[in-house]
């Protein structure tokens, strides 16, 4: 059901004017485990920002069929591509680029700014609570499903700087794969909310995207019970980190399909 009022939203809002290029965002130092926690609270389990208020999980548990729309040149192709083998070991989730004519359900649209509205409108319809972006949007999110998130769309400006349109792939790719909202816990982070300089793919983010695709943490698992698992998950991360450099292959996991 592709009702509007079910179909969640999240938006990236960077004002044109913060566009520059990223600054240095410093060490990817680990955070706490209390400050993981609380954002794989808001961000994996519902209650956050960005109209994520349901209270149970949403994942992907099906593979991941991927098709570019508008794509410039091989260098976007090759951005997604990036992204997606970046998520891989931490979702165990596989993806493949069916041909032109094969079924897909994860949609890459690259599109002008100044057409960003008209071409989400073209998804989801132009009435509703939607009818405005923020000023400044630059890409967007829609993933679809209650429980199992079974497609999703994601839309980036193509007139943009590489470097933010990089940021940008995979800020609305971690909203696709079920993490709702942004923070300001802790930098750098890919969901850091507006400062553009502190956005880039941390230790940290791979860290709650891990939690959120482990096993033990199913689709449509309620909050509360989600929560009891991220806890132990995010303080067994953090101890084989520490344990072993912060080199994130300890958070690697098998395919699941
Ligand atoms: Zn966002």
């Amino acid at each position: 059901m592709t009702h509007i009022s079910k179909v969640l939203i999240v938006f990236l809002v960077l004002l044109v004017a913060a566009c520059t290029t990223p600054q240095d965002a410093g060490r990817d130092s680990l955070a706490s485990e209390e400050d993981l926690f609380r954002i794989f609270a808001r961000l994996g389990a519902g209650f956050g920002k960005d109209d994520n208020a349901n209270a149970w999980v949403r994942k992907w548990v099906s593979p991941v069929r991927v098709s570019l729309v508008n794509a410039r040149s091989p260098d976007d192709e090759q951005l997604v591509r990036a992204a997606f083998e970046k998520l891989l070991p931490l979702t165990g989730i596989p993806h493949e680029y069916p041909a032109k004519t094969g079924r897909t359900n994860f949609v890459v649209h690259f599109v002008k700014h100044a057409d960003l509205k008209q071409e989400i409108d073209k998804r989801v319809g132009s009435s509703g609570k939607y009818k405005a972006l923020p000023k400044g949007t630059l890409c967007f999110a829609l993933p679809r499903g209650r429980n199992n998130i079974g497609y999703a769309d994601i839309f980036v400006a193509n007139d943009i700087s590489d470097k933010i349109r990089e940021i940008c792939v995979l800020h609305e790719m971690l909203h696709a794969f079920g993490l709702i909202g942004h923070h300001q816990l802790f930098g750098p982070s890919i969901l850091f909310h507006k400062d553009i300089s502190q956005q880039q793919f941390s230790l940290n983010d791979r860290i709650l995207l891990r939690t959120l695709y482990d096993p033990s943490i199913s689709a449509g698992m309620p909050r509360k019970e989600a929560l009891l698992a991220a806890k132990t998950l995010i303080a067994r991360f953090r101890r084989d980190l520490l344990a072993n450099g912060l080199k994130d292959d300890v958070l690697a996991q098998p395919l699941q399909w």
